[in-house]
């Protein structure tokens, strides 16, 4: 991993603690740590320095660096990496974990979680490595979404990352998911050459209503502004509220209205109002609809305020296309290496023939072992130990 440019370092209890670009939080045991000074510059300390934890400072879960050293794939974890769901758009995830805690969450991200344990965070020439492979087999055409199970935007690398899937002549439109609070004017300014759409998730423009949403005090005039400077910028702003039936009914209406006064989508929609859907390891509430009231009150709004909220993949350019190969499917029985702690409490990661898969239980990295897939969706795995 590159050096770092913004290096915080305090003491907390018994050990020493640097905080790395603001996201990568390295501790050290204080003792250990004063007996390595006397012989190391800090530099060094803070990439080898053992003992050690290394923590996301957001979520404080273990993190994990995802490098070609690490002899990590890319392909075949949802937490980070390259998805392709045979379109021409790829899923780009460069980072897990969440500053939010939103309580539709569907992939209960954020400090607390119950289900997450482990982020990761992928080395930007490894990740650019993997997506241009993937973006030439599939040929011109492409979309690289930026998105992942938290915000993309804790990633430290982020321009490095943008500027390198610039250069990638198969990749025609980067896109980007997020919530919006972390992009200052320096960072946008940062990422504004090199993206074509941004996807602002923002589900209510009340300050009370916005905070209990999203799970912690929420900056709502921040994020407003946010809106207005990418829709004033070269780059479309799309608004992606979840509507939480019940709940942010009206707050669905003004972020509308919200949407159609900053100029929000020129050359996509300005608006992608999700359901909300609860998720086996998600936050689950009760106040779930059926896809047909759904699709019925997106109706009355689209009559009441003229614009289209029943979105189809052609509106965003996409289509089918052919998908990049994977060595195994459902039922194969194949060997593997431990790599990594898995991102739920109880899962490894294993790699086999290039690719991760997920499986249940404790295992020491490095040890070898058979699974059969149970689980083959989009080059996303799972296994189950047969020996
Ligand atoms: S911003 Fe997205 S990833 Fe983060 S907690 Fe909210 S829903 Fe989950």
């Amino acid at each position: 991993m590159r050096n770092s440019v913004n290096i915080r370092e305090f003491e907390d209890g018994s050990e020493k603690v640097f905080v790395v670009r603001d996201f990568v939080e390295v501790r050290i045991p204080l003792e250990k740590y004063r007996q390595m000074i006397k012989r190391r510059d800090k530099e060094y300390i803070i990439s080898f320095g053992e003992p050690r934890r290394v923590l996301s400072h957001i979520t404080k879960r273990e993190l994990v660096f995802v490098t070609k050293e690490s002899g990590i794939p890319l392909m075949g974890s949802s937490a980070f990496g390259v998805i392709d769901r045979g379109t021409n758009l790829l899923q780009i995830r460069p980072v897990s974990g969440c500053n939010l805690r939103c309580i539709f969450c569907s992939v209960d991200e954020g400090k607390n979680s119950k289900t997450r344990v482990t982020d990761y965070i992928v080395d930007p020439d490894y990740l650019y490595e993997w997506v241009k492979k993937v973006s030439e087999f599939k040929g011109d055409g492409i979309e690289g979404h930026i998105d992942g199970q938290g915000e993309p935007l804790l990633y430290p690398y982020m321009t490095e990352l943008l500027e390198q899937l610039n250069r990638i002549k198969e990749i025609s439109t980067i896109s980007m998911q997020t919530n919006g609070i972390l992009l200052s004017e320096r960072k946008f300014e940062a990422i504004e050459p090199f993206i074509t759409r941004i996807n602002l998730s923002i589900s209510s423009l009340r300050e009370e209503k916005s905070s209990m949403l999203a799970g912690i005090r929420y900056p709502v005039e921040r994020v407003k502004r946010v809106a207005e400077m990418i829709a004033n910028s070269r780059v479309d702003l799309l608004i992606a509220p979840v509507w939480v039936p019940g709940i942010n009914d009206e707050d669905i209406e003004e972020i509308i209205r919200f949407a159609l006064d900053v100029g929000a989508g020129r050359k996509y929609p300005p608006l992608g109002i999700q359901k909300y859907i609860p998720y086996r390891f998600g936050r689950r509430l009760k106040n779930v609809i059926s896809f047909t009231e759904f699709y019925r009150k997106l109706e009355d709004w689209e009559k009441e305020y003229g614009v289209k909220l029943i979105l189809k993949p052609e509106d965003f350019g996409m289509h089918r296309r052919k998908r990049f190969p994977h060595p195994f499917r459902k039922n194969d029985r194949v060997d593997g290496v431990v790599i990594a702690r898995g991102r739920m409490r109880g899962e490894m990661l294993v790699e086999s023939s290039n690719r991760v898969i997920t499986v249940k239980g404790e295992y020491k990295t490095g040890r070898h072992i058979r699974m059969k897939i149970v689980r083959s969706k989009d080059g996303i795995f799972m296994g189950e130990v047969i020996d």
